[in-house]
């Protein structure tokens, strides 16, 4: 659905560590007629077992990181749970001007800095919900790729962050994957035909 007369949409997901926003992006990544482009994130946080550098994320030093603060090259960042995160501005804003569709997976303090940074109505957002506190653990744990105490703090952020969704346009109930996906994919398609 990429309209070159038009900037493309701007779709924000969000949810707390865990509640599989993953999946979720990796199921929408494969509509093609969303023409989604994913946004890859700047960090400073250790690469998992199979992530790979500019497609997971940017794996930058601290430095690095605050070098890009400095000249301004982030639409936003964050510190979370120890490490900061950031999405780099140019590459979303040209992919937007292009006519893409640009997808953020991003933490909920990042995604009110956009929301308040972009002023146009071109950009939708969604969180995530866990259907319990129990699921939401047990998806960490199964992970196995965080330390005892990284766990519990991601964790502990979760819960902040689910008590916080009022900014967002839909709160999701990741009670099952297909259909949450589902969900978000007719709410997306419903935006892209009704701004058109
Ligand atoms: P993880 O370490 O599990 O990959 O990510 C931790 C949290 O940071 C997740 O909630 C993830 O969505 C979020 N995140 C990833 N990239 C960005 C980013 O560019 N900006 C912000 N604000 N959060 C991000």
């Amino acid at each position: 659905m990429k309209n070159k007369n038009e900037k493309g949409l701007l779709i924000i997901l969000s949810g707390p560590s865990g509640v599989g926003k993953e999946t979720v992006r990796t199921r929408l990544m494969k509509i093609k007629d969303f023409d989604l482009v994913y946004s890859v994130s700047m960090t400073t946080r250790e690469p998992r077992n199979k992530e790979v550098d500019g497609i997971n994320y940017y794996f930058v030093t601290q430095e690095e990181f605050k070098h890009n603060i400095e000249i301004g090259n982030f639409l936003e960042y964050a510190k979370f749970v120890g490490n900061y995160y950031g999405t780099p501005m140019d590459k979303v804003e040209a992919l937007r001007n292009e006519g893409h569709n640009v997808l953020l997976e991003i933490e909920i303090n990042g995604a009110s800095q956009v929301m308040s940074k972009v002023k146009d109505d071109r950009m939708i957002s969604f969180f995530l919900m866990p259907p319990s506190l129990k699921a939401l653990e047990e998806r960490i744990r199964n992970r196995k790729t965080e330390s005892e105490e990284v766990i519990l703090e991601r964790l502990n952020k979760g819960k902040e962050e689910m008590t916080k969704t009022q900014n967002y346009d839909y709160v999701i109930l990741n009670d099952r994957i297909n259909r949450a996906a589902e969900e978000i994919k007719d709410l997306i398609d419903k935006k892209l035909n009704i701004t058109k």
